[in-house]
């Protein structure tokens, strides 16, 4: 299996880094910087307006005197780290905190221009090519009288304010790395708690693909996780006991045809090669119908179960009367009935009872009934089916006093095929799909199926129907009359 997903957080996360470290070293640094700028700029500028209002206008009111305001100058700018100038309107250096000026050699900043600052109240450069390193420096002017006398220039090297920039760059970049380590620990708890039981689980479908439904998969928990691995695993659980079902429902198959077929062949063979004489010929040759009838209902019944599963059962829904229907069915084994010296005894409620629901499956469904019910009674026995209605539903039962079924048995007797022991010596013909398809069809409806039954004393078995509205108009017309 290819690591892709793992793969993609990873280049992710590195990507992430990448771009973390890239966004500070440039967008942050660049900011840092110019917020450093802007904050020494400001602070400069208040001292610079702080000069210009006392010693150095005081200066220009012969106040106080050069040496004084130089000494002053001085020790501010060695405080401050600066150099602090005091020029004239024409660019005249009076004052400068580096060196006292001598008052016989001029001292000149050349194109002096103090427009230079434009909107703001600092500039950077080398302010008219007075320093080789590039400086910040404000410019605050000495109005005396209203008018302009001079201006104190305060200056500041760039590459101080660098350094305090990038000691707050440092700030940023310890944050990026406690943010990458902590979202580390993210994309290690990630892979603990999706990561792994995702690449389980995938392990676990490859082995379902594979064939292996039976893979134990162990993946624990509550979340997403846990609940999508319970859902492979029911899911293969399910494939692996239809499969299971599969092969059972061949196997039976398989073996309900084989029997009829092998004693038809018997008797067939034993007819040609003369073991069985012709005399005889008939009634093995009954014998041979009897099995063909068996394999026609196997396949009948077969094919009918089929049919219910497959198409997820259409049923033709309509109002019918199940007390005829009852009837009609009685009737239809009256002959066997009378072969076997049984009676059949109808407890119907009413006349006409209304049910709706598909006529001919449930007619199949009552026929089968009947049919066990025949089958599994003694001679000289009787059946009762009887019809009641209560609330909104009918309930049909079948009952009689044959053999029974086993508490054991009484849950598998609805499965494919399944026959107790009790009745196999009763009914050679039997499939045991009979009780599967009552219980497709019933289901099919949404109603009930319930069994009662007692070896030895007999079996109930009793079903629901959703009642026709039409006994209500039945009941009255009744009434009116
Ligand atoms: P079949 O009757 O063709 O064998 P069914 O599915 O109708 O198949 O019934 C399954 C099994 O349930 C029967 O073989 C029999 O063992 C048991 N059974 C069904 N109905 C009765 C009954 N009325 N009395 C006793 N056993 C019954």
């Amino acid at each position: 299996m290819k690591k892709t997903l793992y793969l993609k957080f990873i280049l992710a996360y590195v990507l992430f880094a990448l771009f973390g470290f890239f966004s500070v070293a440039t967008f942050v640094s660049r900011l840092t910087y110019e917020f450093c700028q802007r904050q020494t700029a400001r602070e400069l500028y208040q001292e610079a307006a702080r000069i210009s209002e006392t010693f150095a206008a005081d200066l220009y009111n012969s106040e106080i005197s050069l040496d004084m305001v130089q000494e002053q100058i001085e020790s501010l700018s060695y405080y401050m780290g600066t150099e602090i100038w005091i020029l004239n309107p024409s660019g005249r250096m009076i004052v400068n905190s580096k060196s006292a000026i001598d008052p016989d050699t001029e001292v000149v900043v050349k194109g002096f221009d103090p427009t230079v600052t434009q909107e703001s109240y600092y500039t950077t450069g080398l302010f008219f090519d007075s320093f080789e390193e590039e400086q910040l420096s404000v410019i605050a002017p000495i109005v005396n009288d209203y008018k302009t006398r001079g201006y104190v220039v305060i200056h500041y090297p760039d590459a101080k304010i660098r350094e305090e920039a990038n000691s707050m760059l440092n700030i940023s970049y310890i944050m990026l790395v406690v943010v990458l380590f902590l979202s580390m620990i993210i994309l290690i708890f990630f892979t603990e708690i999706v990561y792994r039981p995702l690449r389980e689980i995938i392990a676990a479908t490859e082995q379902y693909a594979s064939g292996n439904m039976h893979y134990e998969l162990n993946v624990e928990g509550e979340d997403e996780m846990g609940y999508l691995a319970a859902s492979v695993s029911y899911m293969a659980r399910t494939v692996a006991n239809s499969e299971d079902d599969q092969k059972k429902f061949i196997a039976n198959v398989s073996h309900d045809f084989r029997s009829p077929l092998t004693s038809i062949r018997g008797f067939l063979e034993a007819m040609i090669d003369g073991t069985i004489p012709p005399e005889m010929h008939e009634h093995y040759l009954k014998v041979v119908l009897n099995e063909t009838d068996r394999l026609t209902k196997l396949t009948n019944s077969l094919l009918s179960l089929n049919n219910l599963n497959t198409q997820g059962m259409i049923l033709h829904m309509t109002d019918w009367d199940i007390n005829a229907a009852v009837r009609a069915v009685s009737a239809s084994f009256e002959q066997v009935c009378r072969n076997k010296d049984i009676r059949i005894r109808l407890i119907l409620m009413g006349e006409i009872l209304y049910v709706h629901a598909d006529e001919d499956k449930i007619q199949q469904v009552l026929y089968n009934l009947v049919d066990n019910a025949i089958k599994f009674s003694s001679r000289d026995s009787e059946i009762e089916i009887e019809t009641t209605e209560k609330g909104d539903k009918v309930y049909v039962s079948v009952r009689d006093n044959g053999i029974g079924i086993p508490k054991e048995d009484q849950n598998q007797i609805w499965e494919r095929f399944y026959k107790t022991d009790l009745s196999r010596g009763k009914d050679k013909k039997g499939t045991g799909l009979g009780l599967s398809i009552v219980r497709e069809v019933i289901r099919a409806h949404g109603e009930n199926i319930s069994l009662v039954s007692t070896p030895g004393a007999g079996s109930k078995f009793t079903f629901t129907l959703r009642r026709s509205d039409l006994n209500d108009a039945l009941d009255d017309i009744e009434m009116d009359i």
